[in-house]
């Protein structure tokens, strides 16, 4: 695809922005160009087109259980993205539940726990640190039910996160965990058993099928008992009016009980394809190849003096295709800006939905204005906000090429 430049010109699209939202696999294109014709509604209707959409919706659901390997007792809810997902799963927390979470997250994993009893953990500088920041505040935590969330890549440094030391730390403590996988997904296998967790959370957008659904897949006791998530058909069983004027509901208690309404069976189907297609390429080509940009990518902006990169973990940590940076006496968005149009390479800039993070990365006060309110940086200073360069499968190397010779 070609886009124009200020200078008059036109240059194929560099999409560098694949943290915030993925291109469609060709693939998944063709799946869904292949199914759409035959689109009927799922569970509702007795022709062949409804029957068909609904065989197809649960064998998508069945493929995304393969996806992360769930297990007897999981389930596989069908949400709008992973924002949904940790929402319907805080909804979903039985009463009295003490939630666990990094200040260091995304808003989408930070938040839904509000009204719930929230301890926020300090952004820890090693990954030995998050696991000993975790132990420490789960040490001594009164009984009860206990949720830690964690990320299992952050869409601000691009580092992994040491999920299965993290949910051993909150099992040995008596936790779950949910893993947001917002981020890891797209980059790495996101196995339930593999990384102990008790849930998994994640996005069809940055999973390549960019059709609206998300997913939260894991142990199926505190959805089951929990109040659903909407209430709806689909999500019902029996609806029948009671002697005294009211009614009376039994909820299904499988995934259909946090599913009500009409369900999103391209999304679904979609996701499934992508999940297929992934698998099938197979992480450790995707892993390697990913590096290899990576390491071209570093190595383009250590050579500028005035970029910093950002990171918690320092610069040997393990990390998927996203990196943010600084560039001294520049604001964040106007780099960004002059990426679009002088070169046609698409980025993100801002504090990316994870404000305390930034603050913490970028040494500012917790007053300083936020994503909507960033000063422009005089020369030698840096603004309140960053560039995101993020990539993925099928990234060619001309786009990360033309990126660093923009910023050199
Ligand atoms: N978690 C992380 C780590 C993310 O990067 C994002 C999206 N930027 C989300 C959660 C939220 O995902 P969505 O917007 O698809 O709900």
């Amino acid at each position: 695809m070609s886009v124009p430049l200020v200078t008059g010109g036109e240059v194929t699209y560099a999409a560098l922005d694949y943290a915030a939202s993925a291109p469609a696999l060709q693939r998944v294109w063709d799946d869904v160009a292949a199914y759409a014709p035959y689109y009927g509604s799922v569970h509702r209707g007795a022709g062949y087109l409804s029957q068909l959409s609904t065989e197809l919706f649960e064998q998508s659901r069945a493929a995304v259980a393969e996806f992360v390997g769930c297990g007897e007792g999981d389930q596989v809810v069908f949400t709008r993205a992973t924002t949904d997902s940790l929402n319907l799963l805080s909804a979903a927390l039985p009463t009295g539940t003490r939630v666990y979470v990094f200040e260091s997250e995304h808003h989408a994993s930070l938040l839904p726990w509000r009204g719930h009893d929230v301890t926020y953990l300090d952004a820890p500088r090693s990954p030995e640190q998050a696991v000993a920041t975790l132990e420490s505040a789960l040490h001594g935590a009164p009984r009860g039910p206990k949720l830690v969330c964690v990320t299992g890549a952050s869409n601000v440094t691009g580092e992994v996160w040491p999920v299965r030391e993290l949910a051993r730390a909150a099992h040995r403590h008596g936790a779950r965990i949910v893993l947001d996988a917002a981020q890891l997904a797209p980059h790495r296998p996101v196995r339930i058993g593999e990384l102990e967790v008790d849930w998994v959370a994640f996005s069809g957008h940055k999973l390549y099928a960019p059709f609206g659904a998300g997913v939260l897949a894991g142990r199926a006791d505190w959805l089951r008992e929990a109040e659903p998530y909407l209430a709806g058909g689909g999500a019902s069983r029996k609806v029948a009016r009671r002697d005294d004027g009211g009614v009376d509901v039994e909820w299904h208690t499988n995934a259909a009980r946090h599913e009500a309404g009409s369900p999103n069976v391209i999304g679904a189907y979609a996701l499934a394809s992508a999940c297929r297609a992934l698998t099938e390429a197979g992480f450790a080509r995707l892993v390697a190849r990913e590096e290899e940009l990576l390491e071209k990518l570093r190595a383009g902006l250590a050579a500028v003096p005035e970029v910093s990169v950002l990171a918690l973990f320092g610069d040997e940590a393990d990390r998927v295709g996203v990196l943010s940076f600084v560039v001294d006496g520049w604001n964040s968005s106007h780099f960004a800006a002059a990426l679009s149009a002088e070169y046609g390479i698409g980025v993100r800039d801002g504090l990316f939905c994870a404000h305390p993070l930034l603050r913490t990365l970028l040494g500012q006060e917790d007053d300083a204005p936020g994503e909507c309110g960033a000063p422009d940086a005089e020369p030698g200073e840096r603004s309140l906000n960053a560039v995101r360069v993020s990539f993925g499968a099928g990234t060619p190397d001309e786009h990360v090429e033309r990126f660093v010779a923009a910023v050199t």
